[in-house]
């Protein structure tokens, strides 16, 4: 009986484990997105985070993410403290990892150490009494495929990069944020709050988003009296705030993002493969070694410096579709200038002998 009883409780058992290793995976029911949804950000640990955004955003009820970076920990005049991270942490805002280091990650060499500037991090947040982290914000915007592959293997659900490539400097608008669009680890800040900002460029901004598409704001300090090129005087960051809460938009925190978006289900990002910034005079060889080879894109033309001798004679373009766009034309000298013929944009992949450097066009 005691027998037939525990292998019923085994067979049972296995039915389970079969059950729900080949069952299919259901996917959550989602929430559409509403429009005028906005994700506050805030980089880097500054004071004022704990001292002005917090209250004000607690008292409008918005949601946000702070990201935090040792680096700076220990200025305590301009930096909070550790004890202050876990009051923001209290005050149920989300806490995200942003390195120990502030390490930047667009070469391979750098992304070797990107386990241990994650994982430092998150012991600090156990430490401190915060829960491990679910979103992170790539430091510098700095990011490429091999830190991209780490981070993937940490189970972070969702990652901020900067406003570019698409944009550098001048309105610091980015793009949107299009689930349909972006890899989750790799979603674009759509306005990057610059010292110059007025709360016109803010509304711009956040206008934007609706559609299913949504606006990413990135912060630093509010004020930021260390790194002043990131600055946002208070009276301004109160008068965005008082916009966001007048015009009834759904402020909420990276984390939130996973209401409105299966971050196991995404699109086919081709930035996946992309590097920012790219590395001016160098290609990757199975991507380990770093060689030269620059590739620059002006104008509907690819100028292609290889070094030293011509290593291949010929160059190749390939689009991710695998299809040739420039096809075996020869290398002249050690630079040559090659016209793409008004290729459509994505990620390519330029071939000289065994030197490829891939690009974003
Ligand atoms: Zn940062």
């Amino acid at each position: 009986m005691k027998t037939k009883k525990l292998s019923t409780c085994i067979l049972a058992s296995l039915l389970f484990l079969m059950f729900n290793i080949f069952a299919p995976v259901q996917s959550r029911a989602l929430v559409p997105i509403p429009d005028k949804t906005v994700v506050l950000t805030f980089d880097d640990a500054v004071k004022s985070h704990i001292t002005v955004a917090a209250p004000l955003l607690k008292q409008y009820g918005f949601g946000a993410s702070f990201y935090i970076t040792q680096i700076w920990i220990g200025d305590t005049e301009n930096f909070m403290d550790w004890n202050e991270v876990a009051a923001l942490n209290d005050m149920e805002f989300e806490i995200g990892n942003h390195t120990w280091s502030h390490q930047l990650f667009n070469l391979p060499s750098f992304a070797a150490k990107f386990q241990e500037e994650f994982y430092q991090i998150e012991d600090a947040f156990q430490k401190a009494g915060i829960p491990p982290s679910v979103s992170f914000a790539w430091p510098g915007n700095y990011f490429g495929p091999e830190a991209l592959a780490e981070l993937e293997y940490t189970g972070t659900k969702f990652a901020r990069r900067g406003p570019q490539p698409e944009f550098t400097g001048g309105t610091h608008l980015g793009p949107l944020y299009d689930p349909k669009v972006h890899h989750p680890l790799l979603i674009p800040t759509s306005g990057d709050a610059a010292p110059d900002w007025t709360l016109e460029r803010f509304k711009e901004s956040v206008d934007r988003a609706k559609d299913g598409k949504i606006t990413i704001l990135m912060f630093h300090g509010v004020p930021d009296n260390v790194h002043p090129w990131v600055h946002t005087p208070a009276e301004r960051f109160v008068e965005y705030m008082a916009y966001l809460k007048s015009g009834g938009f759904n402020v909420i925190a990276m984390r939130d993002l996973e209401k409105y978006v299966d971050p196991q289900n995404y699109p086919d990002d081709p930035m996946v493969n992309g590097r920012y910034p790219s590395l001016p005079g160098t290609a990757l060889i199975a991507g380990t070694a770093v060689f030269k080879l620059d590739v620059s894109v002006n104008a509907g033309a690819l100028m292609v410096t290889v070094p030293g001798e011509n290593p291949g004679g010929h160059v190749w373009v390939y689009r991710p579709s695998g299809d040739c766009v420039v096809c075996g034309e020869p290398v002249t000298g050690k630079k040559t200038n090659i016209s793409l013929q008004q290729s459509p944009p994505g990620l390519y992949i330029a071939q000289v002998g065994e030197l490829t450097r891939k690009f974003v066009y």
